[in-house]
């Protein structure tokens, strides 16, 4: 069988669009696949109310072309989710990239074929492909979880989730919502749903920390100066652990007075967004200095909800910042509003939902319309829905079968050719996902090029590599409290999921040290025939 394409790229996000551009770049042949019916990823599918960035716009968008940087215009602090998505559709055509784009495809195997160096590649349409390379640009968060609650089906209203939205506007006017999850969707949805709806009820089973997102049109003057300065702002992002430009207060937060500690947050809080875990240098690092920024957000809480049963329910008991931190604009206020209710359901699982709602702690609740906020099955989900098998017919998903592990968090031993953008093991969900992704493209644009000059026809990664690897990203996580709490981030969320923290939390610098090094050594840590 020959060879179709140099290089087939599963899904048209930012990473498998930009991965498109660099490989047509460099002149290698790809076809992207896209279960979707147009690009975007993360941005075409989570269409719920509110939905919206919290990097901020000027910081959430690609840096490869200062053309596209200077002629592109955010108009507010905090994208929205239409807004990023007429930007990934600008993208697209402005790079003439959608030629290349099978729309409404998924892949269903990619088989590496190991007498002829070569994934045979498989779709739900029935297309067979041969690529040399296999990339996934699945996205970490694309997977939606639908958590098996008894009865979800017997529900004779509708039933959305956040993470796959229809692509028509819901109107929840004059309608009873009930919401399950207080994650970073519910609590961007919430204020929005509860404005339009007659009653909303919210089901809470872990109470979660937001910081406002203060967001606000963009003064022409800032864009200006951002404009004329990328450069410098993209450089100091660099440099910074989560690939984000602001400034880390290098202070203990439990060695500071607590007069100026409260004046740290309350400055941080006042500009909102996610820097506010940047007051203190230690706050994921100390149980005691966490406790002092958990406590000013709980009395932010007590401040702002007026019933004292349901602010003290809304208040989280765990690690701020364990959890992924939410941004919002409005959340706890929404709380005071007459026709929004929380129902605590932390001390037992919904019993069950019904035709006409649910049931819990003994109550029976009746909606029009369900809206599970419940998330994803974060990191290896997207990716273990296909069958990708390697060298010996072996199943990615058999070997991921005690949690994943990879060499850089972009390639597994055993699957030769195929490469993971932001797969597990990388900083990925602990950064800026867009200077994230270019770093990944770039990498293996570069590798792929390197292969070409040397006459090589098969790169994968040597077992001693890949376990240094994994032996540095979870040396990397116990060192934070980020690791301790039941999250996405350990795969607690899906039942028997192994636990294990997936993201590479050593910061971006070090990670992008650790690439840069592999590259400098020859492709330390590969082997290439
Ligand atoms: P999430 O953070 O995983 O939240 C899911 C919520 O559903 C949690 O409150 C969870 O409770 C609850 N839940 C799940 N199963 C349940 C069950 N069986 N019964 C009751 N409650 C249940 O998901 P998400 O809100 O979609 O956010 C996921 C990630 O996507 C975020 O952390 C963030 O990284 C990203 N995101 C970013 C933005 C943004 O940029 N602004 C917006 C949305 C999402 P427990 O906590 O108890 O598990």
């Amino acid at each position: 069988m020959s060879v179709d394409f140099d290089a087939v790229i599963v899904g048209a996000g930012f990473g498998g669009m930009y991965m498109l551009h660099r490989l047509r770049d460099k002149g290698f042949t790809a076809r992207v696949f896209e279960a979707g019916s147009g690009v975007g990823g993360t941005w075409y599918w989570n269409r719920y109310p509110g939905a919206r960035c919290d990097v901020e716009s000027v910081q959430y968008s690609y840096q490869f072309s200062p053309e596209l940087e200077q002629e592109w215009e955010w108009t507010e602090r905090y994208a929205t989710q239409p807004e990023i998505l007429r930007y990934a559709n600008h993208v697209a055509d402005r790079f003439d990239l959608r030629r290349d784009i099978r729309f409404e495809t998924r892949i269903a195997a990619a088989v590496f074929d190991e007498t002829a160096n070569l994934w045979r590649v498989e779709t739900d349409k029935g297309d067979k492909v041969a690529a040399r390379f296999v990339i996934t640009a699945m996205g970490c968060l694309s997977s939606p979880n639908t958590p098996k609650i008894p009865g979800l089906a017997d529900f004779k209203g509708p039933t959305y989730h956040t993470g796959n939205w229809p692509h028509k506007d819901v109107d929840f006017t004059a309608k009873t919502v009930g919401v399950i999850g207080t994650g970073s969707s519910a609590i961007q949805s919430i204020p929005i749903m509860a404005r339009q709806a007659k009653h909303l009820t919210v089901f809470q089973r872990t109470a979660n920390y937001t910081v406002p997102a203060h967001n606000k049109p963009l003064d022409p003057e800032y864009v200006r100066q951002v404009k004329a300065s990328y450069r410098e702002m993209r450089q100091r992002a660099r440099t910074k652990p989560a690939g984000i430009d602001f400034t880390i207060n290098p202070a203990s937060a439990i060695a500071t007075p607590e007069e100026e500690r409260r004046r740290e947050f309350e400055a941080r809080w006042t500009y909102g967004g996610l820097g506010f875990m940047a007051s203190f240098s230690d706050l994921l690092l100390s149980d005691e200095s966490n406790k002092t920024a958990a406590d000013f957000v709980r009395s932010k809480i007590r401040d702002v909800v007026k019933d004292p049963t349901t602010a003290e329910a809304l208040m989280p008991k765990n690690i701020i910042g364990c959890k992924r931190l939410c941004v919002d604009t409005g959340y706890w206020e929404t709380f005071n509003r007459p026709n929004v209710t929380l129902v605590d359901i932390s001390d037992e699982p919904i019993e069950r939902v019904t035709a006409s709602g649910l049931r819990a702690k003994g109550k029976d609740y009746r909606f029009d319309c369900l809206v599970l906020a419940t998330g994803f099955d974060a990191m290896t989900g997207a990716l273990l829905k296909v069958d990708i098998r390697g060298r010996g017919g072996v199943a990615l998903k058999d070997k991921w079968s005690e949690g994943p592990k990879s060499y850089l968090g972009l390639t597994v031993v055993g699957f030769p050719n195929l490469f993971t953008i932001t797969g597990p093991g990388s900083p990925s969900v602990l950064t800026n996902m867009l200077p994230s992704i270019e770093q990944h493209v770039d990498f293996i644009a570069d590798c792929l090029e390197t292969l070409r000059s040397k006459g090589v026809s098969v790169i994968e990664p040597v077992e001693e590599a890949q376990e240094a690897w994994v032996g540095q990203v979870g040396n990397a996580a116990n060192i934070t409290l980020r690791s301790t709490c039941s999250s996405w981030y350990v795969g607690a969320n899906i039942p028997g999921k192994p636990r294990v923290f997936m993201p590479y939390i050593g910061g971006l610098p070090a990670y992008i040290a650790a690439c840069e090094t592999v590259v400098n050594n020859d492709y330390e840590g590969f082997a290439l025939a």
